[in-house]
């Protein structure tokens, strides 16, 4: 997935983006900010859907839209937009109930849509293309990418250089894009654009949906150290788009990107799995199996687990503050921690498995996921290396540093000596 913008300065973040409803995974924590007359609502609407549509007969695509159509998809969401309007505290009654019953679930193939996409279209969209989009990126018939970064802009998206010029009713699109998970499996994509060169780069960017089947898409795999081509490069050449999937205003890009991007960290870095449970659970699992174990092996998995724990808490105290309208840093924190800790526990479980930790699981053929495997997924020694990535994706560990030594710590800023110049006066390679 995609990166963070450099930082900015907290407070004005916050202003441009309007904090969007949390989607993302809800579970474990007990509410306590809602009224019982929301969570009877929530309940009452749960009912009703099992009672119409039994998990255990009913097709996955034909389930998840009943379930939308209940509004409890995302029930932060406003009714008729997949949501009751109530508090996302409640998500967690929803999610749970349906996880007892066994009720289809496919936001794995989807978790750029569910992640990202469909908050943004909620703050950024108008009436006509959330009841466009929304449903359909819910049942997962349409799965979303995100077209943000570029072979010379990656940390730095918003030096980003793929144009978008006005033809009437219409845009043409030249550029390319790297990078792009499930791009091969997309229906839609998040495209920011440079539609004004001749402004500093954060002003001239405008954002759009992309039909990824329209003519001059061109979607080629990537492989990466794993033997898998889970993203892709994707070219555009004079790609039309109409403007009625324009998200927001001309020139607004980096605020509705602003948006996308705060929510992608807390959808990698900030579920709240059960304690023991989620990555660090494969180290037990391994440790468990190995019968020649050393104290040492024994003091870092001791050392990983209460990591892991204290990432937990963490998410749990962003997931309330969130529910409480105050989003903090805890994204970033979650993002860092998440991606550094789950890297170590796979070297762990590698190195437990001795000299077995250095054959490959398989015979290294190319695979195209229909899924973004942000740990594996697999066999640990696949999972290790797909590890590696986590301090990439979705903001690199230095810029997440970064973030959080400038906005939480308030320490300098780096200089940005670009951030007030015409992004066509910038020099670039
Ligand atoms: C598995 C995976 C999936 C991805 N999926 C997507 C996707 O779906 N869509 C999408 O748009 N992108 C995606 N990306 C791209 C990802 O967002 C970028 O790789 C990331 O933002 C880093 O950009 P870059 O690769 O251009 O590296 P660069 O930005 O060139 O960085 C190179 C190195 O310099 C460091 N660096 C750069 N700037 C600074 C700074 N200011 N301070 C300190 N250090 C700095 C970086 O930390 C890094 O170590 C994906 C990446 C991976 C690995």
């Amino acid at each position: 997935m995609g990166r963070t913008p450099r930082p900015t300065p907290l407070r004005s973040a916050a202003a441009v983006s309007p904090s969007p409803p949390t989607v993302v995974n809800v579970g474990d924590v007990p509410r306590t900010d809602t009224t019982t007359t929301d969570e009877d609502l929530v309940r009452s609407a749960l009912g009703a859907l099992l009672e119409a549509h039994d998990p255990a007969t009913t097709s996955t695509a034909a389930f998840l839209g009943a379930r939308f159509d209940a509004g409890l998809a995302w029930v932060s969401f406003p009714p008729g937009a997949g949501g009751l309007g109530v508090s996302p505290g409640l998500q967690a009654v929803v999610e749970s109930e349906l996880r007892r019953v066994k009720a289809p679930n496919e936001s794995e193939r989807n978790v750029i849509g569910y992640g990202m996409a469909a908050p943004t279209i909620l703050a950024h969209g108008t009436d006509a293309q959330r009841a466009r989009y929304l449903r359909p990126l819910f049942t997962c018939e349409e799965i979303w990418c995100q077209l943000f970064s570029e072979p010379g802009a990656g940390s730095d998206v918003a030096g980003l250089a793929t144009r978008a010029v006005r033809d009437g009713d219409e845009w043409m699109v030249n550029g390319q894009k790297v990078w792009t998970t499930l791009a091969h499996t997309a229906r839609f994509g998040l495209l920011v654009t440079r539609t004004d060169p001749d402004v500093p780069k954060h002003r001239g960017l405008t954002y759009f949906i992309v039909d990824m089947h329209a003519p001059g898409v061109e979607v080629r795999p990537l492989r990466q150290i794993t033997g898998d081509a889970e993203f892709n490069e994707v070219f555009f050449t004079d790609v039309r788009i109409p403007d009625g999937q324009r998200l927001d205003a001309v020139g607004a890009g980096w605020r509705v990107a602003t948006t996308t991007l705060m929510n992608e960290r807390v959808a990698i870095g900030g579920g709240v799995p059960a304690r023991s449970s989620g990555i660090i659970n494969e180290a037990l699992r391994v440790w468990r199996q190995r019968p020649q174990r050393t104290a040492a092996q024994r003091d870092r998995l001791m050392t990983l687990w209460v990591e892991a724990e204290v990432g937990r808490i963490t998410n749990m105290r962003a997931r309330a503050m969130r529910r409480a309208g105050t989003p903090g840093p805890e994204g970033s924190v979650a993002k860092l921690m998440g991606a550094e800790l789950n890297k170590r526990i796979f070297e762990l479980c590698v190195d437990l498995l001795g000299m077995e930790g250095t054959l490959f699981p398989t015979h290294y053929e190319m695979r195209r996921p229909d899924r973004a495997e942000l740990s594996g997924g697999m066999d640990v020694r696949h999972s290790f290396l797909r590890s590696r990535a986590n301090s990439i994706e979705g903001g690199t560990s230095e810029i997440m540093r970064n973030i959080l030594g400038e906005r939480v710590l308030g320490l300098p800023g780096e200089p940005r000596g670009d951030k007030d110049v015409p992004w066509a006066q910038i020099p670039r390679s």
